[in-house]
């Protein structure tokens, strides 16, 4: 497993965001503590509405938040310029999405390729890492493949070669397994701890409970607040494969702590 850093990527301090519509307010996230150190594994649940995609989406500098503070790799993250934004969005942060977000008349390569393309990085080495990148999610051999002729876990694994391919420090998965089967969720997960072993920061939000126990720490969220959030021991996806296929999920997951003291691990020892 990955060295996990004592300094902490992300620091979270106080947050809160509210959406605005019209005169009415809606409080989102409603005062979120959180640390999270440099290459940990960890998951975010809650109940669909609770605020995950919310506080994912601040965290990787695609939306702002109202009060407190959000420090990123020790620089606070509040009014920054859209060009700023931008710039360290590229520089540190990589997303998945549950709905892959391929460009259908691109091949597999080309999807990789592309964020260097905005980067001005020549073709040949774009080409080169792309390849790099697929052989590494295990698709070595479908790099000149469309997305269409791909499934639905290979097109993540597509998604999250792309993700990798700027070199990013954390990446941020929004429910990267909502629409896979168990046995394919559980293969993605192993892609995601291969990347975390890599030394990168790696945030998944699952609905999941045995996707959440892949990981190493669950944060629940209800409500916009941190419920709770815990260590734990994480399951190998690759013993939970057969069991899937088998049909049989009893093996699968840990027991979710239920609600109760809340513990941050923030920072391991
Ligand atoms: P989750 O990902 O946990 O399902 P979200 O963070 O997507 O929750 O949403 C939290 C709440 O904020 C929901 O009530 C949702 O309808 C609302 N919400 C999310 N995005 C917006 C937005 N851009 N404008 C207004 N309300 C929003
Ligand atoms: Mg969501």
């Amino acid at each position: 497993m990955a060295e996990v850093s004592r300094l902490p990527m992300i620091q979270l301090r106080n947050l809160h965001k509210s959406y605005w519509m019209g005169s009415n307010r809606l409080h989102v996230l409603k005062g979120i503590d959180l640390d999270i150190g440099g290459g940990e594994l960890l998951s975010i649940m809650g109940a669909s509405g609770s605020g995950k995609s919310t506080l994912m989406n601040i965290l990787g500098l695609l939306d702002r938040y109202d009060e407190g503070s959000y420090k990123l790799g020790g620089e606070e993250m509040s009014d920054l310029s859209e060009t700023r934004a931008a710039q360290l969005r590229s520089q540190f942060i990589g997303f998945v999405f549950q709905s892959f977000h391929l460009i259908q008349f691109k091949t597999a390569a080309e999807n990789v390729a592309l964020p260097l393309y905005y980067q001005s990085v020549p073709r040949r080495r774009r080409n080169d890492l792309a390849r790099e990148l697929l052989a590494k999610v295990g698709l070595g051999d479908r790099t000149e493949h469309l997305p269409r002729e791909l499934s639905g876990g290979q097109q993540q694994r597509v998604a999250i070669a792309r993700a990798l391919i700027t070199n990013p420090k954390v990446l941020l998965a929004d429910e990267p397994t909502g629409a896979l089967d168990s046995a394919t969720s559980f293969e993605i997960l192993k892609v995601l701890q291969n990347v975390q072993a890599d030394g990168v920061t790696v945030i998944i939000i699952t609905h999941e409970r045995d996707i959440a126990g892949m990981t190493d720490r669950i944060i629940h969220l209800i409500d916009g607040q941190i419920d709770w959030d815990r260590g734990i021991k994480r399951h190998d996806p690759a013993a939970e494969i057969g069991a899937a296929e088998a049909g049989d999920m009893s093996s699968a997951g840990p027991v979710v702590p239920p609600a109760g003291e809340a513990t941050n691990p923030g920072l391991r020892p």
